[in-house]
This record gives C-alpha cells, sequence and structure tokens, in this order.
C-alpha cells in the first residue's frame, strides 16, 4: 500500500517522489515512458 503516488517521472515528478521517501512515505512512481522527462 503505498501513501504517495507521483504520476510522471520527469524532474518534478522525481524531485516531488524523493522528497516523499525523505519524509518517510511509501512512494510509488508511475512513469509512461523514461525516466527524466523532457530533459532526457
Ligand atoms: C525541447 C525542450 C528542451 C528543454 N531544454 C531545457 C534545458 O536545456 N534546461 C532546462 O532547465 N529546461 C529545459 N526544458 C524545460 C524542462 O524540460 C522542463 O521544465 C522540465 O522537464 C519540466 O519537468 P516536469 O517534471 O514538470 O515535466 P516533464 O519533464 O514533461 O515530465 C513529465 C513526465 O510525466 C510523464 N507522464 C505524463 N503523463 C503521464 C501519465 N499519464 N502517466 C505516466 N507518466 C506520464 C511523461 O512521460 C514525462 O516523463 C526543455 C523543454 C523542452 C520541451
Amino acid at each position: 500500500m503505498y501513501e504517495v503516488v507521483v504520476v510522471g517521472g520527469g524532474l518534478a515528478g522525481v524531485t516531488a517522489a524523493l522528497r516523499a521517501r525523505e519524509l518517510g512515505a511509501e512512494v510509488a512512481l508511475v512513469e509512461r515512458g523514461r525516466l527524466g522527462g523532457h530533459l532526457y
């Protein structure tokens, strides 16, 4: 069971997921393509 689900693994999504983990949440990150978003 996840406490936070982030949709989109771009800069914003990865940052949000990492920060949520730092704060102790169980996090899922869902990305439809490649991690990194438009920069990669
Ligand atoms: C051509 C181009 C060049 C750029 N060059 C630079 C640069 O040189 N330097 C710079 O600082 N900024 C640059 N930017 C801007 C930078 O890419 C964006 O500001 C930044 O990527 C935004 O991050 P984001 O996480 O909000 O969105 P995005 O990077 O767009 O990431 C969103 C992610 O969500 C995923 N997604 C979307 N919908 C779904 C869904 N329904 N389910 C699962 N996954 C989903 C997408 O696949 C994507 O990986 C550029 C942008 C573009 C378009």
